[in-house]
């Protein structure tokens, strides 16, 4: 059963801020534009915004680096300052995630936001029946001992129950009764807890859905004014080993034609222009080369100084440079591939060289299962 076609309205300011990813907030967001003559333009760039351009920052940089969500507290939703922070910070945070065009990053910003949902909805006595009436076909309640116990319609259980690990979200485990599954308390978590757990599925899975119907639209004039804060999540992203694309692993052959580029211009005494070593150092510390390979690289160079060198990279690698996206290294003559050279700097959404990395070892990994899964057939073959 998918979610409600007609949410329920939702008219008080204070909840739309709150809970921004609502399908009721769009709406509320866009007046929130329109009321204070805030533009696109205004939003990316005016100074009167920084402050909720950072919270929007904090927002996807907190989904990328932390598993359990994102942590911020909302501001005072009392003023209308604290909730249009509230309410753009989410705007622009989605954005942002969008303009990576990395899947991965949208994916983790919509876990981040529908965790932080989960941990708000469990404990909201007032508006969570609205908002679970939002996300799910109906809901029924019953006081059982004191407390309120929820049941859900068995089509919505059946749909998101898999997604969850636990005894608790299998069938068989969960009282049924004329199609209503009964959430009853467990695990040191009443009724209504368990049913904003089961919520967050979908608030998650709606939120990915509006990411990639919003990167459909993103041009490429939008993203380019958001490379500075997209690269800051790519830097990130590349830096967690826990993630699916280890940084650590990538092999020389990974590394994109405008690193290896300065790299080889360097090694053959060519005096490779400072946005070229600058770059050449943030990308060799997003991708955890050690400091000392780093140095090497300069070594041809006219001008190598190996202390000025090594006292130039500790301070890229403390200070955390991120590294230029692909349209600031062309405009900068630094990008030495043209149309045709290579198929993934061709793709229509590459922005940035650690986005090549991460395609490059997913054709690498696809390209070693079709050889694992091609001698397992042979050696059936073999052996029938
Ligand atoms: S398109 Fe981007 S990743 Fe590819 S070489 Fe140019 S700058 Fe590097």
């Amino acid at each position: 059963m998918p979610m409600p076609l007609r949410p329920p309205p939702i008219g008080d300011a204070k909840v739309l801020a709150r809970y921004p990813f609502l399908p009721q907030a769009a709406e509320h967001t866009r007046g929130l534009l329109v009321e204070n003559g805030i533009s696109m333009d205004d939003l990316l760039s005016a100074a009167w915004l920084s402050d909720i351009r950072r919270k929007g920052d904090m927002r996807v940089k907190e989904s990328v680096l932390h598993d359990d969500g994102i942590e911020q507290r909302s501001g005072d939703l009392s003023t209308e300052l604290g909730r249009m922070s509230e309410s753009l910070s989410f705007l622009y945070a989605m954005m942002v995630a969008c303009a990576t065009f990395d899947e991965r990053v949208t994916a983790r910003w919509a876990e981040g936001e529908a965790t932080r949902a989960d941990k708000l909805l469990g404990g909201d006595g007032v508006i969570f029946e609205t908002i679970a009436n939002t996300y799910l076909s109906d809901i029924q309640s019953e006081v059982m001992g004191g407390d309120t116990v929820y049941s859900i319609p068995l089509t919505d259980f059946i749909e998101l129950c898999p997604r969850i690990s636990g005894d608790y979200w299998r069938l068989p485990n969960r009282p049924l009764k004329d199609g209503w599954v009964e959430m009853g308390p467990s695990s040191g978590e009443n009724s209504q807890q368990r049913l904003a757990r089961l919520i967050k599925e979908r608030i998650r899975e709606d939120l990915r859905k509006r990411c990639n119907i919003r990167m459909e639209k993103i041009d490429e004039g939008f993203a380019e004014r958001l490379s500075e804060p997209v690269g800051a999540i790519l830097t990130i992203l590349q830096s967690r080993a826990t993630l699916d694309f280890d940084a650590g692993n990538a092999t020389k052959s990974d590394w994109p034609p405008c690193m290896q580029s300065a790299i080889a211009e360097l090694a053959m005494g060519e005096n490779v222009n400072h946005s070229g070593r600058l770059f050449l150092a943030a990308i060799s510390a997003a991708l955890g080369i050690e400091q000392e390979q780093c140095a090497s690289f300069f070594q041809g160079a006219p001008d190598f100084n190996p202390e000025t060198t090594r006292y130039q990279i500790g301070h890229v690698y403390d200070r955390e440079y991120t590294p230029a996206g692909c349209s600031r290294l062309k405009m900068e003559g630094r990008c030495p591939v043209s149309p045709g050279d290579d198929p993934i700097c061709d793709r229509p959404k590459m922005k940035h060289p650690l986005s090549y990395v991460w395609w490059k070892q997913r054709n690498r990994s696809r390209e070693e299962e079709q050889v694992d899964e091609s001698k397992e057939e042979t050696t059936e073959t073999a052996n029938p």
